[in-house]
């Protein structure tokens, strides 16, 4: 089966020597990491097996955080985090879209834009959690995700808010529990948004580049309510570590050309579409992230910075009559344990052999 590597590595010198010149460095670095995914260039992890006691050499993967092969164990991870970390609350989740109209703007702009993104969207939510008539607490708790791609890998930068239905009001450290399937007014989201990101922009004088039709468009935000416990945080896991595309969606190369599935919005049916290599790559690399830029940031009660534990809130939940106890700790993420080729047992760990290039050596 073709996989983003195999493309990467047949495909990525051919795509330098012809757009290398003008190719960002931390581009090159991905194409690097995703090739080298898995091989010696990452050193290796000996085990041996517990019952056999057969030696094993693994490959150690890249990290990358745009590599497919390595999304798994962080999401793993990230889900054993938040499942400790659950709310008796429904979740709900906030899509923040930017017009097509301005896509070039931000795409020329990505780490300034990207960091302004964040910052309007995030403010919007608190702005509105505030107020009376919606929940009229002054300390919600989220977490946002960019993401830079469509279905198809076109370049559409939409962040996604995953956040608990209620919030905290910090002087009596009440829950006030929003409604059921109703957070806040996506009209109002999408006026405050666009109003904090214009802000944004003509404090930087960056404004006037903007074709000023934009501003008379509707930004679309959605949101819809995605239920409660641990199923629903298993939802949404996929949101945080996802990449442009997967190695399951590849399904040919063919003539230099690489077909990929994909669906439309709201319907089931997979799609097949075909883009010739180069634009492939062109395509894919445009969703690397500047260097050092965080994708994944948490607000409010959920910051790291908060003075107000995760504890204490469920506490307070509990203590609100009204909140629904609906979490369940029915799902439970395995560790993942290597098994033995030989005979299926477990594997140990035994020793670990450096990479091929050392960081510290400078060399690549
Ligand atoms: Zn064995
Ligand atoms: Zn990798």
């Amino acid at each position: 089966m073709a996989t983003l590597k195999q493309i990467m590595r047949d495909y990525g010198p051919e795509y330098v020597q012809r757009f290398g010149h003008n190719m960002p460095a931390h581009h090159r670095k991905v194409i690097d990491a995703i090739v080298n995914c898995r091989t010696e260039y990452y050193g290796a992890t000996l085990f041996r097996c517990d019952d056999c006691g057969k030696g094993h050499s693994v490959f150690r993967c890249c990290g990358n955080r745009h590599c497919p092969n390595c999304q798994g164990q962080k999401t793993r991870q990230w889900l054993a985090r938040r499942l400790a970390e659950q709310l008796p609350v429904n979740h709900f989740m906030i899509t923040f879209t930017m017009p097509e109209a301005i896509r070039g703007f931000i795409r020329r702009h990505q780490r300034r834009c990207y960091a302004a993104m964040f910052d309007a969207s995030s403010q919007t939510l608190k702005t509105l959690a505030r107020n009376d008539k919606f929940i009229g607490a002054d300390l919600p708790g989220f977490f946002g995700v960019l993401h830079t791609w469509g279905r198809t890998m076109p370049y559409h930068p939409p962040f996604h808010y995953v956040v608990p239905a209620g919030a905290l009001t910090k002087s009596d450290g009440r829950w006030h529990r929003s409604f059921d399937h109703f957070f806040l007014p996506v009209r109002a989201m999408s006026k405050i948004f666009k109003a904090k990101f214009r802000d944004a922009m003509q404090k930087d004088g960056l404004a006037s580049t903007i074709c000023p039709d934009v501003w008379k468009l509707a930004w679309v935000v959605d949101c819809r309510m995605v239920g409660a416990g641990a199923k629903s945080i298993k939802y949404l896991a996929p949101y945080v570590f996802k990449v442009a595309i997967s190695n399951s969606r590849i399904v040919k190369i063919e003539d230099r050309r690489i077909f990929f599935k994909y669906k439309k919005q709201r319907s089931n049916r997979w799609r097949t579409m075909s883009l010739e290599v180069m634009a492939f790559l062109h395509r894919f690399l445009q969703h690397v992230l500047p260097s050092g830029f965080m994708k994944v940031r948490y607000y409010g009660f959920m910051s790291p910075g908060s003075s107000v534990s995760i504890k204490t809130v469920a506490e307070s939940i509990k203590h609100c009559a009204a909140a629904v106890s609906r979490a369940s700790r029915s799902i439970s993420i395995s560790r993942f344990v290597p098994k033995c080729r030989a005979c299926g047992g477990d594997l140990v760990y035994h020793a670990f052999i450096l990479p091929l290039r050392l960081p510290w050596c400078g060399a690549g």
